[in-house]
């Protein structure tokens, strides 16, 4: 007997900081809708298995239906920002999360409520301020990766995964920061595996 429903153990709650993506040498688009704010952006709510592995792409019949976000949508706009290019709108980035992972966890959240479960937790959880407080601002200063580890972890009250990326100059930057959550989206819990982060062990935090 084929087993095809895909079980996972926890979500990835991933932010990325625009100014990361875009000072990249790929450089970005702003969406339709303008620059976004200088704050992290969602990038995906992730599941995943204890061991570092992933489920991906677990329902090719369930379509990405922009329909059932339309109470959510300046939200989404807002808070879950698309910054490749061409320019968009967004519909492309959230149908490609949606179809890639967020139908690993249908068995737990239905599509209204995985983008619903995203953008509570990013509420829950303001990172920006949580940095600021800590005197870590995005102002192309280099800030030790402890001190930003150390920052959200005594916020929140768990340790967060930093992963990132290189600036067209090469320098170590704060790409996208990984909180993990528990199966139901909703609560932030200790990470049973942290993702590779790359980072050196001084990173810039770049002006967006
Ligand atoms: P990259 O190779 O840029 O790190 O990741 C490419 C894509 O693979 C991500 O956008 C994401 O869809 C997926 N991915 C990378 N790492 C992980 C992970 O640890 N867990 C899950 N669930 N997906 C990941
Ligand atoms: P890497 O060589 O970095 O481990 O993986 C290369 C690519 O394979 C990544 O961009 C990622 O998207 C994908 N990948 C790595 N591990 C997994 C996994 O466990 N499940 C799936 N679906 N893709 C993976
Ligand atoms: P992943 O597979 O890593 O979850 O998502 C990355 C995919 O989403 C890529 O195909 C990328 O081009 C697209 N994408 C669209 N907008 C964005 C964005 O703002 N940030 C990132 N990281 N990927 C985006």
């Amino acid at each position: 007997v084929l087993c095809i429903s895909q079980d996972f153990d926890f979500f990835y709650f991933v932010q990325q900081w625009p100014g990361a993506y875009c000072d990249t040498k790929h450089t970005c688009c702003y969406p339709k809708t303008g620059k976004p704010a200088a704050d992290f952006g969602i990038h995906g709510l992730w599941p995943n298995y204890k061991d570092g592995s992933y489920p991906s792409n677990c329902d090719p019949d369930s379509v990405f239906d922009k329909s059932q976000l339309s109470e959510i949508m300046s939200s989404l706009q807002k808070d879950w920002p698309s910054l490749s290019c061409p320019s968009s709108n967004g519909n492309r980035f959230w149908s490609h999360e949606w179809e890639k992972h967020g139908t690993c966890s249908e068995s737990e959240l239905d599509q209204r409520e995985y983008f619903e479960a995203a953008l509570k937790l990013k509420e829950k959880v303001n990172l920006l301020q949580i940095l600021k407080k800590a005197e870590i601002v995005p102002d192309d200063g280099f800030y030790s990766l402890d001190s930003v580890v150390e920052a959200i972890k005594e916020a929140v009250g768990f340790t967060p995964g930093i992963e990132c990326n290189k600036d067209s100059a090469g320098h170590s930057q704060i790409y996208q920061i990984f909180l993990c959550v528990d199966t139901s989206g909703s609560e932030i819990i200790e990470c049973p595996v942290l993702p590779k982060g790359r980072c050196a062990s001084n990173v810039q935090f770049a002006k967006f």
